[in-house]
């Protein structure tokens, strides 16, 4: 999300002070833009009367397909603009009325707030229209729909799918939940695999970035502290990968203004969601019976400004049924004496929301849906969204074989992330676990469910629910809570951190119900865990606690929607998406099309990028200025590579792409000639040496023979405008002064100095091996060595002057079949890496701004001289004789893009 700010506002202005609320973390990631920046804007936030119709023209240029939105100060401008738009601009919006009762600050900040949610609604409504579009091409209405994933999520929406006539099939890559060994947790989503309990309340799902609260000061950083340290983290931030940290990094960008509307979101959708409970429980309580229903929560607060806080906020929220006196508490529930006399507990309220024994309910809910016609498939991997080449999805790969459907919902928790490879829902969804344990409902029994809430402890909010044990019979208490950042990974089960979070979690148990916990100490060191079981599971966390919902069409008509990451609150939010669905599917609006838009709170990344986009080409301010609307010029792009076939065919598609770019090419023998002219005869022969190997074995045919198929017959590339020996060459520097490239491909040159990197615009290196992990050269060999077959993949990195050591574009993996080798595998990553660059520099000449996530690992550096014959000998034994890839074939046809 970008931002042109063109008002005067004083807070808006960027200069020698930081300004107040458009600044992030770092300056050159500012949300605001300056005015003569190249980059897409999203939103322009103006006076009104200094834009033109010029500004318009230019601003309305950049990246069409990009929606666009103006908010403006003097609204008696608004008639002239539309004019100046031509309908381009998706909404055209006044200021927010300044109240006399809020300060010139709190203005600002809701001048952002209105400026974001036009962002969010041009998105969504983007998304809705192309839906729409599409959805007129069959006129019979769309009726089957399949659902990946049945997680209390899909299960809320094939229920009310199924409801309303449509034909449901849900699809599970694990098995059925009712018939599953309590031992299996592991092999079930959180919904299942989790204990036998859910809450609904209003704050049930909540956005967990507070910052300014009176409450929590230092949550910024709550991701990046383990749990014994104080933070929320079972994973050891030392080894974040780079998805990881790219995923904290955006939940600590996200800035105060933004955090609070965030959160106003969440509750307005858990509020809409207790209002579809409600109505559910009336239309079908045969759902809700013999499925531990328990109406009214009590709250438990350890202090008091927590609990002043909370009952502000219930009342906000209208979910306030009592608020005693910490007195007329303790006279109604006698049983908290001790821990109100042990300074445990400041007081508590009753607030609306009930709880249900939840494997009880999905179960019921997975036999309605049956009864009604709906089919489950269990055990069957999904395993990719099928596409046409103009991104309409055309069916899902399944273990199963392809999946077709009118409509697809696809909400796979935690665990589906490669499934939503190139959507815009992409890496947002990451793990953050929770843990249980149980003791025994003793008399004078617990009747409602609790939540308690301790600021500042290891295991900060408890869920206490009333329960009947599965295998027993016996009336119990469930506790669940604690927050374990695990990213995409999941913990180790002696885990420290885990164990932390178990011990913490026991603590409270003792506190609040000292008898039950000490009976259920009596029966044994396991007797607290589900069916003697230490069940952790993960939920589906945002960076921004947003809930997810995108619309992809597809192409028969219909809708590919993707819905999840409610963080605390999937049980609780699930009738609301369902209903968001429903609507979709009808072609009606709900908020959570807009209010969940997976775009949202995506803000620029914390690096430099000014060498990352087109040059620039003012929009407004500039005195070169002068009305007239001028064309758009050509990407400027350079080449740098070698001569080997795998550069034949890079020019190849750059000449069909991007006809008049400009190449040097640094051909193998030059490399050689300059290495033995530099003193370094050693590092020649070794060059010399693999090119010779190459050539016994036939592998240097073989690649020319795979990559000029790939070229049509009878093309041949213009000349290349340099021919050197190295490229770090005045000649060199001297032309790339010149031509002013705005983006550079680097394949197979050697190391390129920093004079040339100074004038190469953003240098985009297409490396053959998984960054960080592998860097240098024979990646792929010394990948397979280590037998690390995941690791065989190229990526595309942004090159800077320290080796491989630059922000990750992107990443391809080719399909490893059982009959591939180190040769066929380092072609196919060659000719994957050659056409995902191609693609990305067409994003690029677009205007559109090219992601980077830095590397953070160190990796090691292979060079020509430790691909040993001996290695050589060591991995053929490996492939031929002990069978690496015997067990490939499915492949991973996936991609990574970061
Ligand atoms: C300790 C704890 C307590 C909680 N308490 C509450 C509470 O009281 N109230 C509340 O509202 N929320 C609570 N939550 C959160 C809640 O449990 C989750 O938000 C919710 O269950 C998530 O449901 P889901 O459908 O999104 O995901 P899941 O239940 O994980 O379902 C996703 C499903 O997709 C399947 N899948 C994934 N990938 C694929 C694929 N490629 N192909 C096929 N299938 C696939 C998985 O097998 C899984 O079954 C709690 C969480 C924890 C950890």
């Amino acid at each position: 999300m970008k931002f042109l700010v063109t008002t005067s506002l004083p807070s808006f202005h960027v200069g020698s002070k930081p300004p107040t609320y458009i600044h992030f973390s770092h300056v050159s990631s500012d949300l605001s833009i300056p005015l003569t920046s190249p980059q897409s804007v999203d939103v322009w936030i103006c006076n009104g009367d200094e834009v033109t119709g010029y500004h318009m023209d230019r601003w309305l240029s950049q990246a069409s397909h990009i929606p666009k939105s103006m908010l403006v100060q003097d609204a008696t401008n608004i008639p002239r603009l539309q004019e100046f738009a031509k309908g381009r601009v998706a909404e055209i919006a006044a200021f927010p009325k300044r109240e006399p009762a809020i300060s010139a600050s709190e203005w600002e900040e809701s001048i952002l707030r209105d400026a974001e949610m036009l962002y969010a609604r041009a998105r969504a409504n983007a998304a809705s229209q192309q839906a729409s579009v599409n959805g007129t091409k069959g006129h019979a209405r769309k009726t089957s729909v399949v659902l990946v994933g049945a997680g209390i999520m899909n299960l809320m929406t094939a229920q009310l799918l199924v409801d309303r006539g449509y034909h449901v099939r849900v699809v599970d890559q694990g098995p059925d939940p009712r018939s599953t060994q309590p031992g299996d947790w592991t092999c079930l989503g959180v919904t299942s695999g989790g204990h036998n309990a859910r809450m609904f309340t209003n704050t049930e799902a909540d956005n967990y970035n507070e910052q300014h609260s009176e409450l929590y000061q230092d949550m910024q950083s709550i991701f990046r502290k383990s749990v014994r340290d104080g933070g929320w983290s079972v994973k050891n931030p030392k080894e974040f990968s780079a998805a990881e940290h790219a995923w904290v990094e955006a939940f600590e960008r996200v800035p105060p203004w933004m955090a609070a509307t965030f959160k106003k979101n969440i509750h307005e959708v858990n509020r809409e969601a207790g209002k579809l409970w409600r109505e559910l429980i009336n239309s079908a309580p045969h759902l809700f019976e013999d499925v531990g229903f328990h109406d009214d929560i009590i709250r438990l607060y350890v202090e008091s400004v927590a609990l002043d806080k909370s009952v502000e906020l219930h009342k906000n929220l209208g979910a306030l049924l009592k608020d005693p006196s910490p007195q007329e508490f303790l006279t109604a529930h006698p049983r908290f004496r001790p821990a109100a006399e042990s300074d445990h507990l400041a007081g508590g309220l009753i607030v609306d929301g009930f709880t249900v024994n939840v494997h009880l309910f999905v179960a019921k809910l997975i036999n309605h849906i049956t009864a009604l016609g709906g089919e489950f498939v269990w055990d069957c991997k999904v395993e990719g969204i099928q596409r046409s080449p103009s991104g309409e999805v055309t069916a899902l790969k399944s273990q199963k074989g392809n999946l077709e459907a009118d409509h697809y919902v696809v909400s796979p928790g935690t665990t589906g992330s490669a499934l939503l490879h190139g959507t815009a829902s992409e890496n947002l969804v990451q793990g953050v676990l929770g843990i249980w344990l149980q003791i025994p409902n003793l008399e004078p029994q617990l009747r409602n469910s609790m939540k308690i809430h301790r600021r500042g402890h290891k295991v900060e909010d408890i869920n206490v629910t009333v329960a009947k044990d599965q295998q027993t019979g016996e009336d119990i208490l469930i506790f669940g809570g604690g927050y374990g950042y695990v990213g995409l990974d999941r913990p180790a089960h002696d885990s420290p951190d885990l164990n932390a979070l178990y011990d913490e979690l026991e603590e409270v148990a003792r506190i609040y119900f000292p008898q039950a916990y000490a009976a259920a100490k009596k029966r044994g060191p396991t007797a607290m865990y589900p069916g003697g079981h230490r069940k952790y599971c993960v939920r589906p966390f945002t960076p921004t606690g947003l809930g997810l919902f995108e619309k992809i069409p597809t192409a028969g008509g219909g809708q590919l929607i993707i819905t999840g990451g409610n963080n605390t609150g999937g049980f609780a939010q699930a009738p609301a998406i369902a209903r968001a669905v429903l609507r979709s599917f009808l072609g009606e609006h709900d908020p959570i099309h807009v209010l969940f838009h997976p775009d949202r709170g995506k803000l620029p990344p914390a690096v430099t990028y000014r060498s990352r986009t087109p040059s620039p080409s003012p929009i407004l301010g500039s005195s070169s200025l002068n009305g007239k609307s001028q064309q758009q010029t050509p990407l400027k792009l350079l080449l740098l590579c070698s001569d080997g076939p795998n550069h034949r065919y890079l020019r190849y598609r750059l000449d069909q792409a991007f006809p008049g770019y400009r190449c040097i090419v640094e051909p193998n023998a030059g490399q050689i000639r300059h290495l033995v002219s530099k003193g370094r005869t050693l590092d020649a022969y070794w060059q010399r040496y693999h090119g010779l190997r190459r050539q016994l074995l036939g592998h240097s045919r073989q690649r020319s023979a795979h990559f000029d198929k790939l070229i049509r017959a009878g093309h041949v590339s213009p000349p290349p405008d340099l021919v050197v020996d190295t490229v770090n060459c005045a000649a060199v520097w001297d032309a790339v002064e010149r031509w002013q490239p705005e983006i550079t491909i680097v394949s197979g040159t050697k190391f390129i100095g920093k004079k040339l990197i100074a004038r190469a615009g953003l240098m985009i290196n297409l490396h053959t091996g998984h960054l960080p992990e592998y860097k240098g050269n024979h990646c792929i060999f010394f990948a397979l060595y280590d037998g690390q077959v995941d690791k065989v993949a190229s990526t595309l990195h942004q090159l800077t002057s320290t080796l491989d050591g630059g922000d990750v574009l992107d990443r391809v993996f080719p399909v490893v079949e059982a009959g591939d080798n180190e040769e066929t595998l380092y072609t196919k990553c060659l000719e994957m890496s050659i056409d995902r660059v191609v693609e990305h520099v067409a994003r690029f000449a677009k205007g559109e701004r090219l992601e980077f996530v830095p590397q953070r690992a160190q990796g090691r550096t292979f060079r020509h001289s430790d691909r040993t014959p001996g290695k050589e000998l060591w991995l053929w034994w490996r492939l031929n004789v002990g069978g690496l890839l015997s067990k490939a074939g499915s492949g991973k046809e996936e991609a990574e893009s970061e």
